[in-house]
């Protein structure tokens, strides 16, 4: 029964309208606190002595072993990304303040050819599409205080360094802070409302913690700092090594990015260890009923984590997904980490891809809804094309997108056949894509996720983008056009791929007869 369906779900969009009920009864803690008191890193700027070249971090506790976060065939991955970022984080959740309060220490390598001038953090809880508020304080670069200087609104921190930091070498972060949660209840002018997506928040007892950490972003020809579209992902990030304790109520029960152990201090707070290597972010989310169920895929334990009143809907999440890392496993390259979770949380996006954990809407988990199977699958294949594959979300959102919706097609084809597949091409991809250019509003798939308005966004990127794959495949044919997605994929896990990479890939299997397809359909036209 999979006709008819309005399969338009996918991440950071088109939710199923579980529109919050402004007259439902309060169910989150109070927030009526004091707001966050402006940050000290607003000082002028003030320049650290460096120390030079740390050459790991200060050990602060037993050396992590990151080859618990990686299947066994898998675990000299880690080493082979020496210049990747370490954080070790230490994260507290005080619940009854829906608040975190936060330790972070960094290592970074300057693994570009020429000398840095600045590093930058992200604090994304400060975007206005977050609605949360960070602040940073007692900030040291190797060691010595630091002041660093707020951009983009606070969602930037700018730490200068002289003298600049060459090739190569290192310098060391260490910096504390506060990160009040956007809440179902929030005194009005002190939070916004909402929070986007709730993809950070304390809502409906759900406590998601989407990018609550200071990220150092990706620096290519400049560091990519911006602030979003509400309507795209705003992530940009390498992989690091991620070291992470998190503390919280006890009766609570979490789910992270990579593999975590727990150890029960007191009745009344539990203590979460977890590592996660080579990830690009870390998401952790808890709440109190949740369930767990999981499956093993070949050494992949995947686990769906419900809320205990949806038993049904978990398990169907739970198949799908062991389905969808089966397939890509088998047919594109293997997910080399021990764990996924697929986590069913109170998002307004359909769900949100993280590196070894997807949120998915809790609304798909009631009434035996059809349209989680794509959003399941959809989700689960950003393992492959953001995760791994990592790519510039904000300024060429279809390489991940489009590449993701079109490989959840072809999910539906290797487990429903060709005619299920046939029918979804035209009612998921090609309809609505008609319908857009009747309107003359046509654009490339190719722009930057600011060139889109919100509708347009999700009808070019994962509506139209896709076709363009689907037009490869038709042109190159079957067995080609596997063998480009898994040179595509083998060339660039762990990487930061590009449009050339892409075209690199199809020219390199293919040959350079169907990069015209490319222009039609993603390039400028
Ligand atoms: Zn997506």
């Amino acid at each position: 029964m999979l006709f008819g369906l309005l399969i338009l779900s996918a991440c950071r969009l088109l939710a199923p309208s579980p529109t919050p009920d402004p007259t439902a009864p309060a169910s989150g803690p109070s927030t009526s606190r004091p707001s966050p008191t402006p940050s000290d890193t607003t000082a002028p700027t003030a320049t650290a002595t460096v120390t030079r070249s740390p050459s790991t971090l200060t050990p602060s506790g037993p050396a992590p072993d990151y080859d618990e976060a990686l299947r066994r065939s898998f675990r000299d991955d880690d080493e082979q990304l020496p210049n990747a970022t370490r954080y070790d984080l230490d994260l507290t959740l005080d619940i009854e303040e829906a608040a975190v309060s936060g330790h972070e220490r960094l290592l970074y390598t300057n693994a570009e050819t020429v000398p840095l001038e600045a590093l930058y953090l992200r604090l994304f809880p400060n975007s206005p599409s977050y609605g949360g508020a960070m602040t940073v304080t007692n900030l040291t670069l190797n060691g010595q205080p630091v002041v660093a200087v707020e951009e983009l609104e606070g969602s930037a921190l700018r730490v200068d360094l002289e003298p600049a930091l060459a090739p190569e070498e290192q310098v060391e972060l260490s910096l504390d802070f506060s990160l009040a949660l956007p809440t179902d209840q929030h005194p009005a002018g002190s939070r916004e409302p909402g929070g986007g997506y709730r993809q950070l928040g304390y809502y409906d007892e759900t406590v998601a913690l989407a990018n609550a950490y200071p990220i150092v972003p990706v620096y290519d020809d400049g560091w990519n700092v911006e602030l979003a579209p509400s309507h795209g992902d705003a992530v940009f990030s390498d992989v690091a090594f991620f070291d992470v304790t998190i503390t919280g109520p006890a009766e609570m029960v979490l789910a992270a990015s990579g593999t975590c152990t727990s150890s029960l201090e007191d009745g009344e707070t539990d203590t979460w260890a977890c590592v996660a290597a080579p990830m690009r972010d870390f998401n952790a989310v808890l709440r109190d009923d949740y369930r767990v169920e999981s499956e093993d895929v070949d050494d992949v334990t995947v686990k769906s984590v419900f809320y205990a009143e949806h038993e049904e809907g978990g398990e169907r999440a739970l198949d799908y997904a062991t389905d969808a890392v089966r397939l890509f496993n088998a047919r594109i390259g293997a997910y080399p980490f021990s764990e996924l979770d697929v986590v069913e949380t109170p998002t307004l996006a359909g769900g949100i891809e993280y590196p070894g954990l997807v949120v998915i809407n809790t609304s798909y988990y009631e009434g035996g809804s059809q349209r989680m199977e794509w959003v399941v699958v959809h989700e689960v294949l950003h393992q492959w094309w953001y995760s791994m594959v990592g790519n510039d979300q904000v300024d060429e959102p279809w390489l991940d997108e489009a590449l993701t919706q079109y490989c959840t097609l072809l999910y539906y084809e290797d487990k429903y056949g060709e005619d299920v597949a046939s029918r979804l091409l035209e009612s998921v991809f090609r309809e609505p894509y008609r319908q857009l250019e009747e309107t003359g509003n046509d654009k490339p798939a190719g722009l930057p996720v600011s060139a889109y308005n919100s509708g347009e966004y999700g009808t070019i990127v994962y509506q139209k983008g896709p076709l363009y794959f689907h037009e490869l495949r038709e042109e190159v044919g079957e067995e080609v056009f596997w063998e480009i997605l898994e040179q595509y994929f083998e060339q660039n896990r762990y990487r930061i791929a590009t449009p050339e990479d892409w075209l690199a890939a199809v020219e390199g299997v293919a040959g350079e007869a169907y990069l015209d397809l490319y222009e039609t359909w993603i390039g400028n036209q």
